[in-house]
């Protein structure tokens, strides 16, 4: 591809918005342009990375036996509602009335498009199991857009899924998927690790993310030598020893003033204590009904794990006006001691971690009043402890009992066993081989391809700008005519002809500017190897051979280029 004859606007500054290195690069190097928020539009240059990460998923999921198809990107909502997401999915679902005032809403992902799909034509286990899948558009409007194509409204999406007759066949499929994208993301070049995860909006039995490993990472994951790498949305943390103390030890609860005292940091300081000592009341509102969670003051609670633990479908945090009319104290000064004797119907919950509290903090249910010496057991009885805490440093593996250490990444893709959440409520059955009705077994395996594009850059980029990994670089080498007439001009176009013969893709730089314009655009842009034909090296026959990436150039003959070319590119 001669740049004379390509679209590609490079920019030397990023605009403002830009929030991220990958997005301000994206940019620069003319990939994509803001549309509106989270909305983007993709140029040439974007796209052809774009196709190149497609068709790497298109072979491996080819491979794996999946079969391609198109689904709608309108989803009518009566197919939504059938599921039960269309009162639970929220907002980030964009629904839309048509000209009858039907409803419907733009697909965030298809399970319910493709379980209707299948419904239609699969009667008998004879016809299972199959894999579908299709690349496409996804909506979904996110609460905060950011990071460019990253946390996007719109972006572009594989989506796979997989029906079953047996939990057997099921599984084998999702194994089948998981190598898939441990090839394909193998292929991309990236540094990364598949991580046990949580299921989330779309649900089902069990799932793996596959993290790209880079700072930027929204997520955050805790990983063990032993093994059990997850997501910290979900890690399981080993329940900690119970306190030790003898009766002796426990001293008499007193109600003690604390005026202003909101947070666990100006109490645990007010009162002379360890924050960790001190036990948080949290109140959240779970599908319309009150739960207390009690935790460590110095603990973070994981909503994800409290949502699951109460199988519920929606959980808030309480309103300050929720709180107060559920706890009749101020916000900030309730408490768990005899909490049950005036709330018996409110379910009051506790983090294991309390269990190592004994002469702790709690609120007194009345304002700017605090107790001290509370202990569990003795002042307090919660219906259940269990796992609620948001891992950190310090937490124990479950599996070996060793600490955890963490790292951050960024979810490119996702694959769950679905179970019969779908085919169960949308009525997608076949007939076993006894003539018995039964609901097909599902899984879903997705690949947010833009942000695999982004993640590529997150993880491969340095001052100058991009360094694409050779299997997903627009091209395969940049070309660059130092003089836009004359011999070298000649001497470059007749290369480009040769190596284009040869089946190479080139960017050819046969643009009149400078050469540092041509150089500082080659950086931005990232394709991997640089040829320079000018006018200093050409009379010895000579050429420049740079690695991106690399500070040394290498001067190469003719003859040395061409083996060079035929090491690297022979497939
Ligand atoms: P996240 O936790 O990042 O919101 P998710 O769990 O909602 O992701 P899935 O529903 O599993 O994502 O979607 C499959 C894939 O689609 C994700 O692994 C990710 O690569 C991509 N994806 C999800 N949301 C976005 C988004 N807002 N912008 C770009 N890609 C996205
Ligand atoms: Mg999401």
């Amino acid at each position: 591809m001669k740049l004379t004859n390509y679209y590609l606007p490079t920019l030397k500054e990023a605009p403002k918005d830009a929030d991220i290195i990958s997005a301000k690069l994206m940019i620069r190097a003319g990939l994509i342009r803001k549309t509106a928020s989270g909305i983007y539009e993709w140029l040439p240059l974007g796209m052809k990375i774009l196709k190149k990460i497609e068709n790497i998923i298109r072979e491996e999921f080819n491979k794996a036996g999946c079969l391609e198809v198109w689904l709608p990107v309108i989803q009518p909502a009566d197919l939504w509602q059938q599921s039960t997401r269309w009162d639970y999915y929220g907002k980030e679902l964009l629904r839309i009335k048509d000209r009858k005032g039907a409803d419907f809403c733009i697909a965030p992902t298809a399970e319910e498009v493709i379980t209707d799909l299948v419904k239609k034509d699969v009667s008998s286990y004879k016809q299972l199991p199959v894999c579908l899948y299709q690349f496409g558009t996804k909506f979904r409007d996110e609460i905060r857009p950011r990071f460019g194509v990253m946390r996007a409204r719109e972006f572009y999406m594989a989506d796979a899924y997989s029906f079953s007759a047996t939990d057997e066949s099921a599984n084998e499929w999702y194994q089948k998927m998981y190598e898939a994208y441990m090839r394909i993301f193998k292929r991309c070049g990236f540094a990364f690790r598949p991580v046990e995860a949580d299921t989330g909006a779309i649900g089902g039995n069990f799932s793996h993310e596959f993290m790209v490993l880079a700072q930027a990472g929204e997520d955050e994951i805790a990983t063990c030598d032993c093994g059990y790498t997850s997501n910290t949305e979900k890690t399981e943390i080993k329940a900690p020893d119970q306190a030790v103390y003898t009766d002796a030890d426990l001293k008499p609860v007193q109600e003690v003033n604390t005026p202003n005292m909101h947070t666990v940091e100006d109490l645990a300081k007010f009162l002379k204590v360890p924050a960790e000592k001190c036990i948080k009341m949290m109140v959240y509102k779970a599908d319309e009904k009150p739960v207390i969670v009690l935790m460590r003051g110095t603990d973070e609670l994981n909503e994800i794990k409290l949502k699951k633990y109460l199988n519920a479908n929606v959980l808030e945090k309480a309103t300050p006006e929720f709180y107060e009319a559920q706890t009749q104290s101020p916000v900030g000064f309730a408490g768990p001691v005899g909490f049950k004797q005036k709330f018996a119907n409110t379910k009051l919950l506790a983090d294991n971690y309390v269990k190592t509290i004994f002469n702790g903090v709690c609120g007194a249910c009345k304002a700017d009043t605090h107790l001290i010496n509370v202990t569990p057991g003795r002042d307090f009885t919660p219906d259940a402890y269990a796992d609620f805490k948001l891992a950190a440093t310090g937490d124990l593996c479950p599996k070996c009992g060793k600490p955890f250490n963490f790292m951050r990444g960024i979810e490119v893709g996702h694959i769950f066993k679905l179970g019969t959440k779908y085919s169960a409520s949308m009525g997608a059955n076949f007939l076993d081989e006894n003539q018995k009705t039964k609901p097909i077994i599902m899984g879903c395996y997705g690949i947010g391809v833009s942000r695999v594009l982004a993640a590529a850059i997150e993880q491969s980029h340095d001052d100058f700008g991009i360094i694409w990994p050779s299997p997903i670089s627009p091209f395969d080498l940049e070309l660059i005519a130092l003089d836009s007439e004359g011999e070298v001009k000649q001497k470059a176009d007749e290369i480009y002809e040769q190596l284009t013969a040869r089946g190479l893709d080139i960017l050819y730089d046969d643009r009149d500017e400078r050469p540092g314009v041509k150089f500082k655009d080659a950086d931005l842009i990232g394709v991997p190897y640089r040829v320079v034909i000018g006018r200093k090296l050409l009379p010895e026959g000579k050429v420049e051979f740079k690695i991106r990436g690399q500070k040394d150039a290498q001067i190469l003959t003719f003859a040395e280029l061409d083996a060079k070319l035929k090491e690297l590119f022979t497939k």
